[in-house]
């Protein structure tokens, strides 16, 4: 894990340390999959969690801005599944502004033919026509997983003010794990700030079961 995104990750594991299994760069070796999902839907529901993979139940210690975070990822985590049920793999997004989502997107360049129909670009699609601007000032961007290097330049062109993501991407997140776009550094025009490791053990399992269910048919 790089510097930066041991940076970014560290105020928000900071408001889940006692309960939240913050988990910004082991997302990739958790436990079973369906109790993950579980335990997410559980807490959506406003249901108790098991005391594992996602307890929720330390909200005394969330400040309002971190339950906002864990409210939206569950959103685009319901994204990412419908992705995987799509035959993608399983990344769901978000543009969220006001507390209205703005635009939603999930992974298809398989079905689209489309190699820059990630999840973020997707929603970010959607969020400009809905705003009648290709500029989004003050939004957010929540994404399952870590973004890559096209949808960073992406985010920063549409003025995303913060980025919101789940697991790492060791082989191609650009908010730190391979390359250092997010948070944008001074040479870019717009500064967006970013927040790792929401749901990291949820999203990752989401793409792990993907990833194994893809070899089990091959
Ligand atoms: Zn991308």
């Amino acid at each position: 894990m790089s510097r930066a995104h041991r940076r970014n990750c560290r105020h928000f594991a900071a408001q889940f340390r006692d309960g939240f299994a913050h988990d910004s760069g082991q997302s990739h070796s958790v436990g079973a999959p369906s109790s993950a999902r579980l335990d997410a839907r559980r807490a959506e529901d406003g249901a108790p969690t098991s005391a594992g993979d996602v307890a929720i139940d330390t909200r005394r210690a969330m400040t309002p801005s971190a339950e906002q975070d864990l409210r939206w990822m569950r959103h685009a985590l319901a994204l990412a599944e419908r992705a995987a049920g799509e035959g993608e793999v399983p990344v769901g997004a978000i543009v969220v502004r006001d507390g209205d989502v703005l635009g939603e997107g999930w992974n298809r360049p398989i079905a689209a033919q489309d190699p820059t129909a990630h999840a973020e670009i997707q929603a970010l699609r959607a969020a400009a026509q809905r705003a009648g601007n290709y500029r989004l000032p003050g939004a957010e961007l929540y994404v399952t997983l870590e973004p890559c290097a096209m949808c960073a330049g992406a985010i920063v062109h549409a003025r995303i003010a913060r980025v919101i993501y789940g697991a790492a991407d060791p082989k191609g997140g650009a908010c730190g794990s391979v390359f250092d776009l997010l948070p944008s550094d001074s040479r870019f025009n717009h500064r967006t700030e970013c927040t790792g490791g929401v749901f990291a053990q949820v999203a990752g399992a989401l793409l792990r079961e993907f990833f194994a269910a893809k070899r089990a048919k091959s």
